[in-house]
């Protein structure tokens, strides 16, 4: 028979498939499998009401060979088969099901139009890029005649009469010789189409059978082998989220998570959802119990599988989770998602965007639900993602902070244990209207400022921030409950009482001038000097003005990019009013000036360090220090 020529847009995207350097060739199988599933799907759901089809359920399969000598793959399915005609139909014309609109030149190997055809699949065609000829024998059901489809590629097809014993459809695949860079002969290995079966088509509702070799133990013997030949169904066909709750045991889901996710512990926790309405979907998601050892790092790849009824269509889909719960493992199956490139592909992305949507409130929603009722497991799982959660709410300006608030923990004064913020405002005074935070390297140094033993001492809760982002997450969300966050070394602390502060205001005037000489004394990056009335024992303590803490400076410039002129912490040295040293300085400010510079830089190097800052010039204050004890 004649060669016929295939239209126009299927020749483009044949040419497109063979010729790009497109990395998942593998997908083929996915797609074969699938089409052969939806053509038992046909004659299934017309045997329904057709008294005359006579298949049973059971006798439904999907059947795999391979020839390696001839370089031969087979797939063959007992579905619907297809006539003369719906053989050139199909076969002939690309996608059938959707019109395919290729508004790049097939040419160009633009790698976002190569990934959407590697996350939706092309069908049938997806076959070329590893065969160079593919036959396709087929008969439609009801019919006793059978036909054969065969094309080497974008030169054409033809179809010709042939013989078929029963009603379905056999599609054997010449697959291609190996090059340098493909190794086409994989997909001639048992090993391989049996790890294929699994990833993508791993819950088909039929069969897929394939006869694989095993070496077993010859009976009787203790060392002979021999080899058994053993009809294998490769697909486990119910997924696990799709069977009931109740049917489905922990131990199940731990296998499932573990086998799936490769993770050698149990998830700490898992969430089951399902929703109909705006959107169908069902969703099975593990909160690991540990962060990945890359998870931090940018190797990390977030994002759910995806599957559209029971078939892998993205294996990591970034859509699915907002970054702040990057952490989640599982997967998403959705019957208003279709496998195919087609014009509904928009449509597929606001699907998609309205299931991300309910899977990120699931995800919030639980979480909240651990917090409350399983608060160790909650700590557990906030050990290892919490950062995460901090910086979700420091990120896209503060956007997601609604969500986030009240998933945060910070360590706090308060019995030393992680407190909520809700937990924290809920012990606040009446009168008091900041939540206290001081930060640092761990919550030992913390403590242990003079500011923080201040706070403390008057009565109030203090929150320890030891981690980079955290003074950035309490910046962004600027209040909780409508209390404002107030770092101990930095902000106006509003524990004195009005005379106390008129009292302190006076004394600051009055010593205006040693300040200046102090300050002049040390020099270095001190903004200012002045008295306090809140330190408890220590003599100085060191605070900031503006926007830029002391501890964020330093975060800040552990960053190789940032200008460390522009971000550098407006530095006050603050001497406790009520500690004998400030009357001995203000005596030298009066009768030993050389003096009191040499005690102003051995003061502010006592502060620096208690507020956790190295000193400039540890030599000199060395010095200075063993000239005090000489005299
Ligand atoms: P799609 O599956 O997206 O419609 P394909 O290119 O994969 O596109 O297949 C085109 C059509 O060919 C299918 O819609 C189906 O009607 C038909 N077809 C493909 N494979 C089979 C099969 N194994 N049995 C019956 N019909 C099939």
């Amino acid at each position: 028979m004649a060669k016929k020529q295939f239209k126009t847009e299927s020749k483009k995207l044949l040419d497109m498939m063979v010729n790009s350097i497109y990395t998942h060739k593998e997908i083929f199988l996915r797609e074969l499998i699938s089409n052969a599933s939806d053509a038992i799907d046909k004659l299934y759901f017309r045997s329904l009401t057709d008294d005359s089809i006579k298949t049973k359920r059971e006798d439904y399969e999907i059947r795999i060979s391979v020839d390696k000598d001839a370089r031969v793959l087979t797939l063959s399915d007992n579905g619907c088969g297809m006539t003369k005609e719906e053989l050139e139909n199909n076969l002939g014309t690309i996608a059938k099901s959707g019109s395919f609109d290729f508004k790049n030149d097939p040419s160009n190997k633009d790698k976002e139009q190569i990934d959407i055809i590697g996350q939706f699949g092309v069908g049938f065609y997806s076959a070329f890029m590893v065969s160079d000829k593919i036959t396709v024998e087929s008969r439609a059901y009801g019919s006793d005649e059978a036909y054969r489809w065969e094309s080497t590629g974008a030169d054409g097809y033809t179809i010709d009469a042939c013989e078929k014993e029963s009603a379905g459809t056999v599609i054997k695949l010449h697959i291609k010789e190996d090059t340098d860079d493909e190794k086409y002969s994989e997909y001639l290995e048992d090993y391989r189409i049996q790890a294929l079966v699994k990833k993508y088509s791993d819950y088909i509702r039929y069969p897929i059978r394939m006869l694989t070799e095993h070496e077993h133990l010859k009976e009787g013997s203790k060392d002979e082998y021999e080899t058994v030949t053993e009809d294998e169904t490769l697909n486990s066909m119910v997924p696990i989220w799709k069977k009931k709750s109740s049917d489905v045991t922990d131990e199940e889901y731990n296998n499932f998570y573990q086998e799936k996710f490769y993770d050698w512990e149990a998830p700490l926790k898992v969430i089951r959802q399902k929703t109909e309405g705006v959107s169908n979907f069902e969703s099975l998601l593990f909160i690991p119990s540990h962060a990945p050892f890359n998870y931090y790092s940018r190797d990390y790849e977030k994002g759910l599988q995806l599957y559209s009824s029971g078939v892998m269509i993205m294996e990591h889909c970034k859509d699915l989770l907002p970054d702040y719960f990057s952490f989640v493992r599982g997967i998403v199956d959705s019957s208003d998602l279709s496998l195919n490139i087609s014009r509904e592909m928009l449509q597929h992305d606001r699907q998609l965007k309205s299931i991300a949507k309910a899977v990120e409130k699931k995800i919030a929603s639980e979480l909240g639900k651990m917090l409350e009722n399983e608060r160790e497991k909650y700590e557990q799982f906030y050990k290892e993602f919490g950062t995460q959660l901090k910086w979700g709410i420091y990120n896209d300006y503060g956007m997601h902070k609604d969500v986030l608030q009240d998933l945060i923990m910070f360590k706090s004064s308060y019995e030393g244990k992680y407190v909520t913020l809700k937990e924290y405002v809920s012990r606040m005074k009446e009168d008091s209207k900041k939540i206290y935070f001081a930060s640092g390297e761990s919550v030992e140094k913390i403590s242990l400022l003079p500011q923080v033993e201040s706070v403390i001492a008057h009565g109030y809760e203090v929150l320890y921030l030891t981690e980079d982002v955290d003074e950035f997450a309490l910046q962004m969300l600027r209040t909780y409950s409508e209390k404002e966050f107030s770092n101990v070394c930095k902000d106006d602390l509003d524990i004195s009482t009005d005379e106390e502060k008129e009292s302190l205001k006076q004394e600051n005037e009055k010593a205006k001038d040693m300040f200046e000489f102090i300050k002049d004394s040390i020099g270095e990056n001190l903004n200012s000097v002045r008295f306090t009335n809140t330190l408890q024992n220590h003599a100085a303590c060191l605070s900031s003005e503006g926007a830029v803490s002391a501890n964020m400076e330093k975060v800040l410039s552990k960053n190789p990019g940032n200008d460390s002129d522009r971000i550098k912490a407006e530095l006050v040295l603050e001497i406790n009013l009520n500690h004998p040293i400030a009357a001995k300085l203000k005596e030298l400010f009066e009768s030993d000036k050389d003096k009191l510079k040499n005690y102003s830089k051995v003061l502010y190097a006592q502060a620096r360090l208690v507020s956790g800052l190295s000193i400039e010039n540890p030599s000199e204050v060395s010095d200075l220090v063993c000239g005090l004890m000489l005299q």
